[in-house]
């Protein structure tokens, strides 16, 4: 018999996410029926959806939405062998069974020497909102000029390197020195801590007098309603996240958007990655491609312990991460 531990959501977030609002629950698995699997987790992901998404789609006692990378460790399905690993969205638990039709099989071509991790980040869902962020909704060009904010983040950190690799010049904003050091390293043409600089405005400016053509917006807020003033004539808006509201228990306040809209002839579209299901195996083959060679690099902050699940997630919220936040079992 197995004993699961999963964390659950004990009370709704109150403005910044604590760590009393997290529940540690033991769960015994039953036996295994004839096609099914027990899975553990091996690594689980992070991400800032999970704040917006807890008041959407959680009530208070169910387990942390999330996904993992799991190993396969007993198996009455004959479609799936022990010691395989798969990618599937299970929450925050240690163990599970599952049926199989909720699990999806690294790509076959996976390197031995690639971290299963990256699944969850540049070769996974964040990386997979960067490449069709860019491509579908920023409609990036060469010669174009690309603005990225959370730059330093799982998906900032691969949008602008895939500009990059697009012909454009990146100019990518972060929340510390090292992080904009690390941004320098992976190839941004520019790069600043939105944090230090006096002006935001001026910054944006300095590093790119010409203004944006695209901005591929994690963040929106503040630095949203600033950076909008850049944005050259029919300038295109990906708004893919909105991290600096997240938290807010009183939503924030304009300035509104219509003005630079209208005189700039701007595009601004919101997508979830969702909507490019169907091509996953697309994106994913890209981004394996690029990673293996060397033209997308990647960091990782790996908190050890499953017990310290409600610390990472806190820890990314607060910016604590270079790269993908993830957490190894
Ligand atoms: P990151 O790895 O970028 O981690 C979050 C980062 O956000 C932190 O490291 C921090 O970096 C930054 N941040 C936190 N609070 C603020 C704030 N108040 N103002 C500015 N920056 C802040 O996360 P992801 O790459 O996974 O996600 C980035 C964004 O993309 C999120 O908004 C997320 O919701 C969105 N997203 C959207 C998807 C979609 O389908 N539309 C899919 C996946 C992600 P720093 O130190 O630079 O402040």
């Amino acid at each position: 018999m197995v004993i699961a531990k999963a964390w659950v959501l004990k009370k709704h977030f109150d403005g910044f996410p604590k760590t009393s609002d997290f529940d540690l629950k033991e769960i015994e698995l039953p036996n295994l029926k004839d096609g099914e699997l027990l899975l553990a987790s091996v690594f689980l992901s992070v991400d800032p959806y999970m704040r917006p998404y807890s008041r959407r789609l959680m009530k208070e006692g169910d387990i942390m939405i999330g996904t993992q990378v799991a190993r396969i460790v007993e198996s009455k399905n004959p479609a799936f062998a022990v010691g395989a690993f798969v990618v599937c969205d299970r929450g925050w638990r240690t163990h599970f069974i599952s049926d199989g039709k909720d699990l999806r099989l690294l790509p076959s071509s996976w390197p031995e020497s690639l971290p299963k991790s990256l699944a969850l980040g540049t070769v996974g869902m964040p990386g997979l909102t960067a490449y069709f962020g860019l491509l579908e909704v920023c409609k990036m060009k060469p010669g174009e000029t690309v603005l990225v904010n959370a730059a330093a983040g799982a998906v900032g950190s691969v949008v602008g390197q895939l500009a990059k690799i697009g012909g454009c010049k990146v100019v990518g904003c972060a929340g510390s020195d090292d992080k904009v050091a690390y941004l320098k390293k992976l190839g941004f043409d520019e790069a600043f801590n939105y944090k230090t600089v006096k002006s935001l405005d001026e910054a944006l400016s300095k590093a790119s007098p010409d203004g944006y053509d695209c901005f591929f917006d994690n963040v929106g807020g503040e630095f949203a309603s600033v950076a909008i003033n850049q944005m050259k004539k029919y300038g295109r808006i990906a708004v893919c996240g909105a991290i600096s509201e997240y938290n807010d228990s009183v939503p924030q306040k304009g300035p509104y958007v219509q003005y630079p809209m209208i005189f700039k002839e701007l595009q601004m579209e919101g997508f979830l990655v969702t909507r490019w299901n169907h091509r996953r195996e697309e994106g994913l083959n890209a981004l394996l491609k690029w990673v293996v060679e060397g033209k997308v690099k990647y960091h990782e902050q790996v908190t050890e312990g499953f017990e310290n699940m409600p610390m990472a997630f806190i820890g990314m919220l607060k910016g604590e991460n270079i790269g993908k936040a993830v957490v190894k079992v």
